[in-house]
């Protein structure tokens, strides 16, 4: 297919527009509609995405099973079923599309999903669910206060009481819940000091799914960091990055979040410190996604220019020469899913670059969708799409049989774990360069 211009595609690096959220016309339900149908007639005519996710085969089931067979055939109130099956991962913004501003045709599939998740939001037109499973924070500290964790994790393994989410809440009762950790990954370093004298400081934003769930990533994080000479400091104040809201359109919420989070991470970057977080994620979502949302807001810019994937941050150690190269383990051969949000950071391939400065160590690099999404994988209606999605993965690690498996992304990681299913535990690249270090 080819452009006005005569050209198949953009040649142009990619770009992101601001979303516009301010604009009465970004919420303009006619519009939106019209952009729809322009976007998914362009997709119609390309194909390309068809096997990265459901949105796709959804769309062009629609087209073809219309009268027309064109988008023109299809119920303009179907078009949300396409919207619904988004999870907003990037990959078919990231890795097919040629038709990506700067090109004229200015196809932005998952924003345009995001900005109709987020009409579909403001009208009311939002499950219950939806809302409770991705307030992260909330949900986090009521399961990891005294007694009622140990209660939530009993739940999440009884039959029974799975059968009643099932049934009431629409929690799919074979979704592998995340268990609840008591101390929290905050509590366990809430006293700590770190050596001041440091030459390098890191904030580590240490992620609601980190700090309550898998607290062990965030300390494997801090040690690695700490070996290395940094100091490390949390934050005060921890709110979640919003994410989680974003994807379900509710954009209060998010700059609620925003501005509970910004004023310290602000404050910190001017200090000199860098930021990270081992949630890919999060790190998009200061990176990428709050600059595209308020791309007036200075503090918003200072935040993002300092935050960094882990991996991202301790490459530059080792550019510098400072990364402490004395590994005691190898690692053998590693299985490694790269995330899709750690992917359009655009800072190429350093998870594998670092964990392979290990001797004995082999990366093999998985570039696919995981599906899980944080809730898409947990879902009455779409746990089956979100294992077919995962299934290329799991074969590949099947085949390979490696030493150890694991992703950037440790939402990704469990899912990829659950649908393994052989007992066999999901591991973090900082993880593993703990165990490398000898520091596990
Ligand atoms: S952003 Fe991801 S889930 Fe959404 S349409 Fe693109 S590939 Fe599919
Ligand atoms: S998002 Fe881009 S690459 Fe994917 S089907 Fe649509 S036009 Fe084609």
């Amino acid at each position: 297919m080819a452009s006005e211009s005569g050209r198949e595609g953009g040649l142009d690096a990619p770009t992101r527009h601001p979303l516009n959220q301010n604009d009465p016309k970004f919420w303009d339900e006619q519009e939106l509609n019209r952009e729809l149908e322009r976007v998914y007639d362009i997709c119609h005519g390309c194909r390309r995405c068809v096997s990265l996710c459901n949105a796709f085969p959804t769309l062009f089931d629609l087209v073809d099973e219309s009268e027309t067979m064109e988008v023109d055939g299809v119920d303009v109130k179907d078009y949300g079923k396409v919207v619904d099956q988004c999870y907003l991962c990037d990959l078919c913004y990231m890795t097919k599309c040629p038709y990506v501003p700067p090109h004229e045709w200015n196809v932005d599939f998952p924003h345009l999903m995001l900005r109709a998740k987020a009409v579909k939001f403001k009208k009311g037109d939002t499950k219950f669910r939806d809302n409770i499973i991705t307030s992260t924070d909330l949900i986090g500290k009521m399961a990891t206060a005294p007694v009622v964790s140990g209660v939530v994790n009993a739940a999440n393994r009884s039959d029974t009481l799975r059968g009643l989410l099932d049934r009431t809440m629409e929690i799919h009762k074979d979704a592998r819940l995340p268990q609840y950790v008591r101390p929290t990954l905050r509590k366990q370093y809430a006293d700590r000091k770190g050596n001041s004298s440091a030459e390098r400081k890191v904030l580590l934003f240490t992620t609601c799914y980190c700090n309550y769930n898998e607290p062990d990533i965030g300390a494997s994080v801090i040690k690695v960091l700490e070996h290395n000479g940094v100091q490390v400091s949390l934050m005060n104040m921890e709110h979640c990055c919003g994410m989680p809201k974003l994807e379900l359109g509710d954009f209060k919420t998010v700059e609620k979040l925003m501005e509970r989070n910004i004023p310290e991470l602000f404050e910190k970057a001017r200090a000199g410190y860098s930021i990270v977080a081992a949630v890919p994620s999060c790190v998009l979502m200061f990176k990428q996604e709050l600059p595209l949302m308020f791309p007036d807001d200075e503090r918003v810019a200072t935040v993002a220019a300092a935050f960094n994937d882990p991996f991202e941050y301790l490459f530059k150690l080792h550019k510098e020469g400072r990364l402490n190269t004395d590994f005691k383990n190898q690692l053998g051969d590693v299985s490694y899913h790269v995330a899709c949000h750690q992917r359009v950071q655009n800072i190429g391939p350093k998870t594998k670059q670092v964990l392979e400065l290990v001797p004995g160590t082999t990366v093999n690099n998985i570039e696919r969708c995981s599906g899980h999404d944080g809730t898409y994988g947990v879902k009455k209606e779409t746990l089956q799409y979100a294992n077919k999605i995962a299934a290329p993965i799991v074969r590949q690690i099947k085949q390979k049989e490696p030493d150890h498996y694991g992703s950037d992304c440790p939402v990704a990681g469990r899912h990829i774990e659950n649908n393994l299913d052989n007992g066999r535990h999901h591991e973090h690249p900082m993880e593993l360069l703990c165990k490398a270090y000898g520091l596990d």
